[in-house]
Protein backbone atom coordinates (compact mmCIF):
# COMPACT_ATOMS: atom_id res chain seq x y z
CA UNK A 1 0.00 0.00 0.00
CA UNK A 2 1.18 3.75 -1.11
CA UNK A 3 0.19 6.24 1.16
CA UNK A 4 0.92 9.71 -0.95
CA UNK A 5 0.40 13.12 1.61
CA UNK A 6 0.20 16.26 -0.12
CA UNK A 7 0.44 19.12 2.25
CA UNK A 8 -0.27 21.83 -0.76
CA UNK A 9 1.02 25.59 0.62
CA UNK A 10 0.49 24.54 4.44
CA UNK A 11 2.85 24.32 7.41
CA UNK A 12 6.06 26.28 8.70
CA UNK A 13 9.17 25.19 10.05
CA UNK A 14 7.77 24.36 13.69
CA UNK A 15 4.69 22.15 11.70
CA UNK A 16 7.43 20.71 9.50
CA UNK A 17 9.42 19.42 12.06
CA UNK A 18 6.76 18.56 14.75
CA UNK A 19 4.58 16.50 11.89
CA UNK A 20 7.74 14.83 11.17
CA UNK A 21 8.47 13.80 14.42
CA UNK A 22 5.59 12.21 14.71
CA UNK A 23 5.02 10.15 11.58
CA UNK A 24 9.40 8.42 12.39
CA UNK A 25 7.83 7.99 16.19
CA UNK A 26 4.69 6.68 15.64
CA UNK A 27 3.80 5.74 12.03
CA UNK A 28 6.99 5.12 10.05
CA UNK A 29 8.25 2.10 12.49
CA UNK A 30 4.92 0.25 12.03
CA UNK A 31 4.46 0.45 8.47
CA UNK A 32 4.07 -2.83 7.00
CA UNK A 33 6.70 -4.19 4.78
CA UNK A 34 6.11 -3.66 1.03
CA UNK A 35 4.49 -0.53 1.78
CA UNK A 36 5.78 2.94 1.66
CA UNK A 37 5.27 6.69 2.74
CA UNK A 38 5.87 9.41 0.30
CA UNK A 39 5.42 12.76 1.48
CA UNK A 40 5.02 15.68 -0.90
CA UNK A 41 5.70 19.06 1.74
CA UNK A 42 5.87 22.55 0.11
CA UNK A 43 9.47 22.83 -1.79
CA UNK A 44 10.60 25.55 0.47
CA UNK A 45 10.83 22.65 3.05
CA UNK A 46 11.51 18.91 1.03
CA UNK A 47 15.62 19.72 1.78
CA UNK A 48 14.65 19.20 5.40
CA UNK A 49 12.49 16.25 5.28
CA UNK A 50 14.49 14.61 2.91
CA UNK A 51 17.59 14.89 5.50
CA UNK A 52 14.76 14.42 8.47
CA UNK A 53 13.26 11.27 6.79
CA UNK A 54 17.05 9.75 6.10
CA UNK A 55 17.06 5.59 7.47
CA UNK A 56 12.86 5.86 7.08
CA UNK A 57 10.66 4.07 4.87
CA UNK A 58 9.65 7.79 3.61
CA UNK A 59 10.62 9.20 0.57
CA UNK A 60 10.05 12.60 -0.42
CA UNK A 61 8.49 14.43 -3.12
CA UNK A 62 7.56 18.00 -4.82
CA UNK A 63 4.04 19.00 -5.80
CA UNK A 64 5.04 20.24 -9.13
CA UNK A 65 8.18 21.34 -11.27
CA UNK A 66 8.90 23.88 -13.95
CA UNK A 67 8.04 22.49 -17.61
CA UNK A 68 11.72 24.29 -18.67
CA UNK A 69 14.89 22.72 -18.09
CA UNK A 70 16.61 25.58 -16.59
CA UNK A 71 17.23 29.42 -17.48
CA UNK A 72 15.37 32.56 -17.40
CA UNK A 73 12.13 31.28 -15.38
CA UNK A 74 12.08 33.62 -12.31
CA UNK A 75 10.58 31.31 -9.43
CA UNK A 76 10.88 28.44 -11.20
CA UNK A 77 11.92 25.49 -9.39
CA UNK A 78 13.36 22.46 -12.19
CA UNK A 79 13.19 18.62 -12.34
CA UNK A 80 17.11 18.45 -12.31
CA UNK A 81 16.69 20.62 -9.12
CA UNK A 82 14.17 18.57 -7.39
CA UNK A 83 16.28 15.47 -8.13
CA UNK A 84 19.28 17.07 -7.30
CA UNK A 85 18.16 18.00 -3.30
CA UNK A 86 16.93 14.37 -2.84
CA UNK A 87 13.48 14.17 -3.50
CA UNK A 88 12.53 11.02 -5.53
CA UNK A 89 8.79 12.10 -6.52
CA UNK A 90 6.81 14.79 -8.14
CA UNK A 91 3.02 15.30 -8.39
CA UNK A 92 2.35 16.20 -11.99
CA UNK A 93 -1.52 17.26 -13.15
CA UNK A 94 -3.30 17.80 -9.78
CA UNK A 95 -6.60 19.36 -10.60
CA UNK A 96 -5.28 22.44 -8.13
CA UNK A 97 -2.53 22.92 -11.10
CA UNK A 98 -4.90 22.17 -14.12
CA UNK A 99 -7.64 24.78 -12.40
CA UNK A 100 -5.71 27.60 -11.18
CA UNK A 101 -2.09 27.57 -13.27
CA UNK A 102 -3.98 26.53 -16.95
CA UNK A 103 -2.18 23.13 -16.75
CA UNK A 104 -2.94 21.08 -19.74
CA UNK A 105 -1.41 18.13 -21.76
CA UNK A 106 0.97 20.19 -23.54
CA UNK A 107 2.56 21.64 -20.61
CA UNK A 108 2.08 18.62 -18.57
CA UNK A 109 3.75 16.74 -21.47
CA UNK A 110 6.89 19.13 -21.08
CA UNK A 111 7.06 18.10 -17.28
CA UNK A 112 6.59 14.59 -17.46
CA UNK A 113 9.49 14.19 -20.19
CA UNK A 114 11.85 16.51 -17.66
CA UNK A 115 10.54 14.12 -15.04
CA UNK A 116 12.02 11.63 -16.63
CA UNK A 117 15.30 12.76 -17.91
CA UNK A 118 15.96 13.67 -14.01
CA UNK A 119 14.91 10.43 -12.77
CA UNK A 120 11.51 11.35 -10.60
CA UNK A 121 9.08 8.95 -10.14
CA UNK A 122 5.63 10.98 -10.93
CA UNK A 123 2.30 10.77 -9.00
CA UNK A 124 0.23 11.75 -11.94
CA UNK A 125 -3.41 13.02 -11.22
CA UNK A 126 -6.34 12.49 -13.24
CA UNK A 127 -9.91 13.35 -12.15
CA UNK A 128 -13.24 14.46 -13.47
CA UNK A 129 -15.54 16.70 -12.39
CA UNK A 130 -18.82 16.97 -10.65
CA UNK A 131 -20.41 17.79 -14.08
CA UNK A 132 -18.58 15.19 -16.71
CA UNK A 133 -19.47 12.49 -13.55
CA UNK A 134 -23.29 13.21 -13.88
CA UNK A 135 -22.96 13.23 -17.55
CA UNK A 136 -21.51 10.02 -17.33
CA UNK A 137 -18.07 10.99 -19.33
CA UNK A 138 -16.01 10.22 -16.78
CA UNK A 139 -13.95 7.50 -18.88
CA UNK A 140 -13.26 9.74 -21.86
CA UNK A 141 -11.76 12.70 -19.46
CA UNK A 142 -9.61 10.17 -18.27
CA UNK A 143 -8.29 8.63 -21.63
CA UNK A 144 -7.97 12.39 -22.55
CA UNK A 145 -5.62 13.17 -19.51
CA UNK A 146 -4.03 9.62 -19.65
CA UNK A 147 -2.99 10.40 -23.10
CA UNK A 148 0.08 11.94 -22.77
CA UNK A 149 1.36 9.55 -20.18
CA UNK A 150 0.79 6.50 -23.07
CA UNK A 151 3.42 8.07 -25.30
CA UNK A 152 6.19 5.73 -26.40
CA UNK A 153 8.62 9.27 -25.39
CA UNK A 154 7.52 8.44 -21.64
CA UNK A 155 8.73 5.03 -21.63
CA UNK A 156 11.20 4.80 -18.93
CA UNK A 157 8.90 6.81 -16.82
CA UNK A 158 8.18 5.35 -13.72
CA UNK A 159 4.84 6.51 -12.41
CA UNK A 160 2.05 5.92 -10.52
CA UNK A 161 -1.82 7.27 -11.38
CA UNK A 162 -3.76 8.97 -8.62
CA UNK A 163 -7.31 9.02 -9.41
CA UNK A 164 -8.81 12.05 -7.80
CA UNK A 165 -12.04 13.22 -8.73
CA UNK A 166 -12.05 16.90 -8.63
CA UNK A 167 -15.37 17.08 -6.64
CA UNK A 168 -14.25 14.83 -4.22
CA UNK A 169 -11.25 17.25 -3.24
CA UNK A 170 -11.49 19.03 0.08
CA UNK A 171 -15.29 18.24 0.15
CA UNK A 172 -15.87 15.49 2.26
CA UNK A 173 -17.54 13.50 -0.24
CA UNK A 174 -16.37 10.20 -2.43
CA UNK A 175 -17.72 8.16 -4.95
CA UNK A 176 -19.47 4.88 -4.49
CA UNK A 177 -16.66 2.58 -3.46
CA UNK A 178 -17.85 0.10 -6.46
CA UNK A 179 -17.35 3.27 -8.99
CA UNK A 180 -13.75 3.64 -7.47
CA UNK A 181 -13.08 0.06 -8.34
CA UNK A 182 -14.35 -0.01 -11.92
CA UNK A 183 -12.46 3.47 -12.72
CA UNK A 184 -9.44 1.82 -10.96
CA UNK A 185 -10.06 -1.24 -12.93
CA UNK A 186 -10.29 0.68 -16.21
CA UNK A 187 -7.79 3.18 -15.42
CA UNK A 188 -5.05 -0.35 -15.38
CA UNK A 189 -6.57 -1.81 -18.21
CA UNK A 190 -6.24 1.27 -20.87
CA UNK A 191 -3.08 2.17 -19.53
CA UNK A 192 -1.53 -1.60 -19.75
CA UNK A 193 -3.01 -2.03 -23.22
CA UNK A 194 -1.92 1.82 -24.83
CA UNK A 195 1.40 0.95 -23.06
CA UNK A 196 2.44 -2.74 -22.67
CA UNK A 197 2.68 -2.39 -19.15
CA UNK A 198 0.97 -4.93 -17.16
CA UNK A 199 1.90 -5.52 -13.83
CA UNK A 200 3.52 -2.30 -12.80
CA UNK A 201 0.43 0.12 -12.92
CA UNK A 202 -0.62 1.39 -9.59
CA UNK A 203 -3.50 3.45 -8.87
CA UNK A 204 -4.29 5.43 -6.20
CA UNK A 205 -7.03 6.81 -4.91
CA UNK A 206 -7.37 10.77 -3.48
CA UNK A 207 -10.04 13.06 -2.76
CA UNK A 208 -11.44 13.24 0.85
CA UNK A 209 -9.82 10.28 2.49
CA UNK A 210 -10.13 10.06 5.97
CA UNK A 211 -9.46 7.91 9.10
CA UNK A 212 -13.47 7.49 8.59
CA UNK A 213 -13.28 5.68 4.70
CA UNK A 214 -10.27 4.52 4.66
CA UNK A 215 -10.19 0.83 5.67
CA UNK A 216 -12.64 0.63 3.16
CA UNK A 217 -10.98 2.38 0.43
CA UNK A 218 -7.54 0.35 1.04
CA UNK A 219 -9.70 -2.88 0.70
CA UNK A 220 -10.56 -2.08 -2.71
CA UNK A 221 -9.00 -4.80 -4.80
CA UNK A 222 -7.35 -2.10 -7.45
CA UNK A 223 -7.06 0.53 -4.75
CA UNK A 224 -2.86 0.35 -4.48
CA UNK A 225 -2.75 3.55 -2.10
CA UNK A 226 -3.82 6.83 -1.35
CA UNK A 227 -3.07 10.58 -1.73
CA UNK A 228 -4.31 12.52 1.25
CA UNK A 229 -4.71 16.26 0.98
CA UNK A 230 -5.90 17.52 4.26
CA UNK A 231 -6.25 14.50 6.55
CA UNK A 232 -2.45 14.47 6.05
CA UNK A 233 -1.62 17.99 8.32
CA UNK A 234 -2.86 15.81 11.22
CA UNK A 235 -0.44 13.35 12.35
CA UNK A 236 -3.42 11.30 14.16
CA UNK A 237 -5.43 11.09 11.41
CA UNK A 238 -2.64 10.45 8.96
CA UNK A 239 -1.57 7.54 11.24
CA UNK A 240 -5.28 6.10 11.41
CA UNK A 241 -5.20 6.16 7.88
CA UNK A 242 -1.64 4.26 7.43
CA UNK A 243 -1.74 1.74 10.28
C1 LIG B 1 -5.68 16.33 -2.95
O1 LIG B 1 -5.91 17.52 -3.18
O2 LIG B 1 -4.79 15.72 -3.56
C2 LIG B 1 -6.48 15.67 -1.93
C3 LIG B 1 -6.52 14.38 -1.94
O3 LIG B 1 -7.14 16.49 -1.04
P1 LIG B 1 -8.12 16.07 0.16
O4 LIG B 1 -7.62 14.77 0.76
O5 LIG B 1 -8.05 17.20 1.11
O6 LIG B 1 -9.47 15.89 -0.45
Amino acid sequence: MIYAANWKMNGSTKFVNSILSEIKQSIAPHIPLGSKIILCPPSIYSSAAVMFCKNMPVEIGAQDCSSHKDGAYTGEISADMLSDVGLEWVILGHSERRQYHNENNPLLFEKLLLAQTAGLKVIFCIGETHQQYLNGTTKEVLMQQLSILCTPDLIDLDYIIAYEPIWAIGTGVVPEFQKIEIIHQFIKSHVSEKTNRNCDIHVLYGGSVNPENANQLKSLSDVDGVLVGGASLDPEKFKQICL
